[in-house]
């Protein structure tokens, strides 16, 4: 088993599930969003291997490789846009030379792609019949693009050259192990109201996400690579809300009255996002059972405690 991007926040919670049941996971990361923190744990537990390496070369791994998930690829509009090429590359090269690795060795390999096919949606309750409405000259294509041509290529292994595939298209997900300094909204709010900094909202807060916890999409994930779907599977929460929304929750539970700062909208920003997940529950007998109350509950004590102790490591190195 092979995680590409196992370092990272989906990635280092996908290893651990895989190992807990049994498996042996060899995870592959150049580091450039993910953290040896978010593996710490795992490394020295039997099975567990780690390689450093930049998927956008050439992968060669000795002995047998039954299956591949590929979450190699930055996620947060900032991370991506910091080196676009490289973005772009991760999803074409990265991607190809995961397909190659799994035709060598017969595995069958997941792409993780993103809703982010979708761009900026002229339907609510996105399908997956559904072909999107993308700027391909933009800040957010290098990322949309990519995942696009990404999906081509699946598809084009799947079809042509009898590569096993599978497709997750993934709505926003949050949950424990996102980097405070990642950048995407639900991180940036819990980070700011546990810091006692006011709360970011982009434009006016109006346009809405649907967020989905991490252990959901982790199920998710498991069930697809396990099914026979061969067409692109929505995962995601249909629960749907305004970022003005997701910050009053956020600090309604922290009982905090901190300000709301609000910032100038990220040209292309999408105005709705809501997974219809339909074939998810036919195909795979999935559907999230965690609520955005419950999920960001966890997220919440997850951050305070990673806060608290970044502070001790900080003030031990001062
Ligand atoms: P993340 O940035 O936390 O993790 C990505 C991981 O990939 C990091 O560990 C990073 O170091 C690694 N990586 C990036 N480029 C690489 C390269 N060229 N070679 C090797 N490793 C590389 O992001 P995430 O939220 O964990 O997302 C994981 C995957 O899921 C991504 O492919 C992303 O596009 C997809 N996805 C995530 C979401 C979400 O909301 N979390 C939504 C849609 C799609
Ligand atoms: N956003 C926000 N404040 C932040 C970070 C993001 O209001 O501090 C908004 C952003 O403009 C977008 C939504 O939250 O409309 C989700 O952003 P994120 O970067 O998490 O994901 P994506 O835009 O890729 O869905």
């Amino acid at each position: 088993m092979l995680v590409a991007g196992g370092a990272g926040f989906v990635g280092s919670n996908l290893c651990r599930r895989l190992l807990d049941s049994g498996r042996a996971v060899l995870c592959v990361d150049n580091l450039v969003t993910g953290e040896m923190e978010n593996i710490a744990e795992l490394i020295g537990r039997p099975g567990f291997r780690f390689l450093r390496h930049d998927i956008i070369k050439p992968l060669r791994v000795d002995g047998p490789i039954d299956e591949i998930y590929n979450l190699a690829c930055p996620a947060s509009p900032p991370r991506y846009q910091k080196d676009p090429i490289h973005t772009f590359r991760t999803c074409v090269d990265g991607t190809l030379n995961l397909l190659a690795l799994a035709e060598a060795k017969g595995a069958r390999i997941l792409q993780s792609s993103t809703s982010e096919v979708y761009g900026d949606p002229e339907i609510n309750l996105q399908h997956e019949g559904y072909r999107g409405n993308v700027n391909t000259c933009g800040p957010r294509a290098c990322y949309d693009e990519g995942k696009r041509a990404g999906e081509t290529l699946f598809w084009e292994y799947g079809a042509h050259r009898g590569v096993e595939t599978r497709i997750a298209r993934i709505f926003n997900t949050y949950g424990p192990r996102m980097h405070p300094d990642d950048g995407r909204v639900v991180s940036n709010f819990v980070v700011q109201a546990l810091r006692g900094q006011p709360l970011t909202v982009y434009g006016a807060g109006l346009q809405t996400r649907s967020f989905c916890y991490v252990d959901d999409l982790v199920e998710g994930l498991m069930r697809l690579m396990a099914s026979s779907a061969k067409m692109p599977v929505n995962l995601g929460n249909p629960g749907e809300f305004t970022m003005l929304e997701l910050a009053k929750k956020v600090l309604f539970k922290l009982g905090s009255d901190l300000p709301i700062t609000f910032m100038p909208l990220p040209q292309d920003d999408p105005r709705q996002r809501r997974p219809d997940i339909s074939r998810a529950a036919e195909l795979l007998a999935w559907k999230p059972t965690i609520d955005l109350d419950q999920g960001l509950d966890k997220t919440i004590a997850w951050f305070a405690q990673r806060l608290k102790s970044d502070r001790m490591k900080g003030s031990m190195v001062s």
